[in-house]
């Protein structure tokens, strides 16, 4: 992975706004807030990170989703998810769940543990006008099918969906291609990632720093700040400061189609979003 001609540059670096989403779950909204409405083809970055129990409790009761895909990553804690289908699972640390809602659920997301601390993320994708009204899938991938690679150059990655090098991630068959890994740097180590050409692709960044772009361009971020890279460019370069690095670095192919959103419902017009609603208070999900 060191022979790098096009890295991109960093378009854009922002933090995350504080909020609480559920029945009072604290968290901070990444995408999807005022300052970045969308970033297509992803719709929401949620990033949950908390150690009293009375922030995470309370959990995501009962709620519909229709038009798109829930990713939950799972760094610390513990998540049950239950839907109106008969699906459920337990989401344990280090754990992915791709949930395709297509024409739509309705679950409970709710945190199965009493004490200690839990984190990780949410993330939408949005779903090709072709695909929104197709059936749920769940692709529920335990943190041991996660792929890791280790070069031993103090680049760490755990490969969720697409390809670092010859590592596969586990996650299959989603319409925007995406890219999924989880970087984690030792000090000063440095390294970069392919990126396919015109996808869209961010970066955001959980433990300590890291400086993104390489060259003239590049960008430091400290935790908790995102990173959102020019569409152009194959590749992305990555270093670490004196403290080591965390980050997630994810990429998709945009949709370039309309957007209707209304809450948990995404669709592509407005009557669609009408129809939503009606289906799912008649029952129809
Ligand atoms: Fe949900």
């Amino acid at each position: 992975m060191s022979t790098v001609t096009a890295s991109r540059r960093v378009a854009r670096v922002m933090r995350g706004i504080a909020t609480a989403d559920g029945a009072g779950v604290k968290l901070t909204r990444v995408i999807g807030q005022p300052d970045l409405d969308m970033l297509d083809p992803f719709l929401l970055l949620d990033a949950f990170g908390a150690d009293e129990a009375v922030d995470y409790l309370a959990g995501f009761p009962d709620h519909p989703h229709r038009g798109f895909e829930t990713v939950t990553y799972m760094l610390e804690g513990r998540m049950r998810h239950r839907d109106n289908h008969g699906n459920s699972g337990l989401l344990e640390a280090g754990s992915v769940q791709w949930m395709t809602a297509g024409r739509g659920i309705v679950h409970s997301e709710m945190p199965e543990q009493e004490h200690g601390r839990m984190a990780g993320f949410q993330l939408w994708v949005n779903l090709p006008a072709s695909d929104k009204m197709i059936a749920p899938r769940y692709q529920d991938i335990a943190a041991e099918r996660i792929v890791r690679v280790d070069a031993g150059d103090g680049v760490r990655v755990r490969v969720l969906a697409g390809r670092y090098g010859d590592a596969v991630g586990p996650v299959n068959g989603i319409a925007i291609a995406p890219l999924y890994l989880d970087i984690e740097l030792a000090p000063h180590a440095r390294g970069a990632a392919p990126l396919s050409e015109g996808h869209t692709a961010f970066a955001y960044v959980f433990e300590g720093a890291a400086t993104f772009g390489g060259g003239d361009a590049a960008r430091t971020l400290a935790s908790g700040e995102l990173a959102v890279f020019e569409r152009s460019g194959t590749a992305v370069e990555f270093a670490a400061g004196a403290h080591g690095a965390r980050f997630i670095l994810v990429a998709g192919q945009p949709l370039n189609e309309p957007v209707a959103r209304y809450g948990p419902f995404v669709m592509n017009t407005p009557e669609q979003i009408v129809e939503a609603i009606r289906d799912y208070q008649a029952g129809r999900f």
